[in-house]
């Protein structure tokens, strides 16, 4: 199995492929996992060489056989034509945003994106004379009409952070497409196995590979994965930056690869275990959770997912900011922080009203992230419950 001989005979399905993808044990020696190449400058033979750059790798910044290993392997289980790695999940959409702008360009941004997204646009690329608009998540078609000749990406992000809203990106993608628009997806809640972004219309999709892909919470990694359309570009922006990503961090997010389908499946299972429960409950007004009937959304996600994530959102009735803080600090299993994806569950209080400016964020109570980790669902049952009982008390 070299480099060049990566076609699998059989068409295999999602665990098996990333057991499989991006591997070449041959052309290592027969080791099952590519090594880590540290590296800046690669040697040529001849100055012919050098000046034909004819060989598969010219300079450390463009990648190394760890680092494309990861592209590769990420490439066949999103459907891509290409991908390129970044430093983090925000600089790869960063990067993808920059793929498909310009100045004077108008970007449709969806309301509901992660809000570190927002600053990037509000704060840097409005600076480069990009027009950064927000829209309503749940638009669907109907975003035809904010479509103007200068358009040329709409970002789509499905379920929206913390808010869990299904976007229906398959209409968002065709109005956009109409306009010859890129639609650039984060699609890291779902990554490539739960929603395959290239075949549902998006042209590049980024995936915060520190969350899932990672799954141990120990390092930071961004990918972008391009159609044939936008490979090129996306391509050409990437070594216009020199961004690329280190080759231990790509060895460490290909370990976190071989487990990702089996993390995520026992993941997906856990966590709906946990929302079902946590709907019923008297202190919990609604459960936002895509694969619930309950959620607005849930139509939308059983036609164009092919199944959940961890991660989702809780509100609670209307109790104090103080209670959910009480019920939150005093938590055995889980941690209170940024990111999520890794092993351990994680809860973090959320209030979206601050940044969003097409729609409303006004829940009937406080609202608060779980995303649920490896440990037995009945502990974390057991550790929720008392901190359902501080709720009241506090
Ligand atoms: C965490 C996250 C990112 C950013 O990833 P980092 O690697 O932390 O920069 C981007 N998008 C979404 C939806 C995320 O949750």
């Amino acid at each position: 199995m070299s480099e060049e001989k990566k076609e699998t005979k059989h068409k295999v399905r999602p665990a098996t492929l990333v057991t499989q993808a991006g591997r070449a044990p041959f052309d290592h020696f027969g080791f099952i996992n590519p090594p880590v190449y540290r590296g800046s400058t690669v040697l040529f033979p001849t100055v012919a060489d050098l000046e034909g750059l004819r060989q598969p790798y010219t300079y450390g910044t463009k990648g190394t056989p760890t680092t494309r290993a990861l592209e590769r392997a990420w490439s066949e289980i999103a459907g891509a034509a290409d991908t390129v790695l970044t430093p983090s999940g925000l600089a790869a959409i960063g990067l993808a945003l920059l793929t498909a702008t310009r100045a004077g360009a108008h970007v449709l941004v969806a309301d509901s994106a992660y809000q570190p997204t927002r600053i990037f646009c509000d704060g840097f690329l409005a600076r480069f004379g990009v027009n950064v608009e927000y829209y309503d998540p749940l638009i669907g078609a109907a975003i035809a009409g904010l479509m103007r000749p200068e358009t040329t990406a709409v970002l789509v992000e499905s379920p929206g952070s913390q808010s869990m809203e299904v976007q229906d990106i398959p209409a968002i993608a065709a109005a956009a497409h109409a306009h010859d628009a890129c639609v650039i997806a984060d699609n890291t809640w779902a990554t490539p196995l739960l929603f395959p972004p290239h075949e549902r219309g998006c042209d590049l999709a980024v995936e915060a590979g520190t969350k899932y892909l990672a799954g141990h919470a120990d390092l930071l990694i961004g990918l972008v994965s391009a159609n044939a359309k936008w490979a090129k570009r996306l391509r050409h922006t990437f070594n216009a930056f020199g961004m690329g990503s280190s080759p231990d961090d790509a060895s460490l997010a290909l370990r976190g690869l071989r487990t990702m389908a089996l993390r995520l499946r026992e993941q997906e299972r856990a966590a709906l275990d946990i929302a079902q429960w946590l709907q019923d409950r008297p202190e919990v007004s609604r459960v936002l959770h895509p694969a619930l009937p309950t959620h607005p959304g849930h139509e939308l996600w059983k036609r164009d997912f092919n199944g959940a994530s961890g991660v989702f959102s809780v509100i609670f009735k209307d109790v104090s900011k103080k209670a959910v803080a009480a019920f939150v600090d005093g938590l055995e299993l889980f941690g209170i922080g940024f990111s999520w994806g890794g092993y351990e569950s994680l809860a973090l209080p959320f209030d979206c009203a601050s940044y969003r400016t097409a729609t409303r964020w006004a829940p009937e109570g406080p609202a608060l992230r779980l995303s649920i980790g490896l440990e037995d669902v009945d502990d974390l049952k057991s550790d929720l419950e008392a901190g359902l009982a501080r709720l009241k008390v506090s």
